[in-house]
């Protein structure tokens, strides 16, 4: 499709930045962000996206994940308070003090992500809803109906075509079109990822060009979902925020892919993203 009319190109020079941080800071105000997933067999991709939202800043990391994947947390993580969820009913009382929640990232499509998606989806605080948190909302069983100015939905293209109820061939032939109605259906701010990256919100669409194919390869998703967090709770507006970690995100990919974009983990662009954001 044509990305030209209606879009926004944003580069690295119109992105608002976070501001320097005072010399008397202290962590509450950097925020507290609660990482949701991980699901048996998909423990990595939670855990991924609480370090990254540690490396862009975040003040403290909460994860709520499947017992069986504490071990590895706290020995790769040990920044990163994580907390077991067997029955959903435990992650009630952690929902209530973080400034952002993420949902999604390994939490599966079983009964065990349904149930804490449907928690998590009416807490208090901002929510970003990546990976099987969309696939599930795109089921329309659970937060059925429901529209939230202050979440940002993070659809690879696959995840974009399930939330529309339609083919990916159609969300390909005019993807613009496919931010939009996604926005106007879930309202909030939409990140339809891909080689080049649009944002959808109340007031637009944004196309970031960042990133390479290097990138094409599983966690990179969750790396930004811990990046969008991070950033709303470090006090950025919603829609700013995910247009700065778009393009961190992909900057810290085409930083680590001087090392060659084939092999390219996305653990890799950790140390690339807490240099960016600083
Ligand atoms: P996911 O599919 O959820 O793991 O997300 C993949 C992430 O990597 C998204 O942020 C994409 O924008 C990015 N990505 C994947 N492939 C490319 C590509 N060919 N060029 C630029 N960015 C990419
Ligand atoms: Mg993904």
């Amino acid at each position: 499709g044509d990305l030209q009319p209606l879009v926004r190109r944003y580069d690295s020079d119109s992105l608002a930045r976070l501001p320097r941080r005072a010399a008397d800071s202290y962590k509450n105000q950097f925020g507290h962000i609660l990482i949701v997933g991980g699901d048996s067999g998909f423990g990595g991709a939670a855990l991924m996206a609480a370090e990254s939202a540690a490396r862009a800043g975040a003040g403290l990391i909460s994860l709520a994940t499947r017992p069986e994947h504490l071990p590895a947390a706290l020995t790769r993580c040990p920044e990163v308070m994580a907390r077991p969820v067997i029955s959903g009913q435990e992650l009630e009382p952690l929902l209530e003090s973080p400034d952002v929640i993420a949902v999604g990232p390994g939490l599966g499509r079983a009964p065990w992500g349904e149930q804490l998606l449907a928690r998590a989806g009416r807490a208090q605080a901002p929510l970003v809803l990546d990976a099987d948190a969309l696939n599930i909302l795109a089921g329309g069983r659970v937060l059925a109906g429901l529209k939230r100015d202050d979440w940002v939905l993070t659809p690879h293209v696959g995840e974009a075509a399930r939330l529309l109820d339609c083919d990916t061939a159609e969300v390909l032939a005019d993807p613009r079109a496919a931010a939009i109605a996604i926005q106007q259906k879930f309202s909030g701010v939409v990140i339809l990822k891909g080689a080049g990256t649009l944002i959808a919100h109340a007031g637009g669409v944004d196309l970031l060009n960042s990133g390479n194919p290097g990138m094409a390869s599983g966690g990179m998703g969750d790396l930004l979902t811990g990046v969008v967090a991070a950033l709303i709770g470090q006090r950025m507006d919603i829609v700013e925020a995910a247009r700065l970690a778009v393009w961190l995100h992909g900057e810290a990919g085409n930083c680590a892919a001087q090392d060659g974009q084939r092999g390219l983990l996305a653990t890799d662009l950790l140390p690339w993203v807490r240099r960016l954001v600083d």
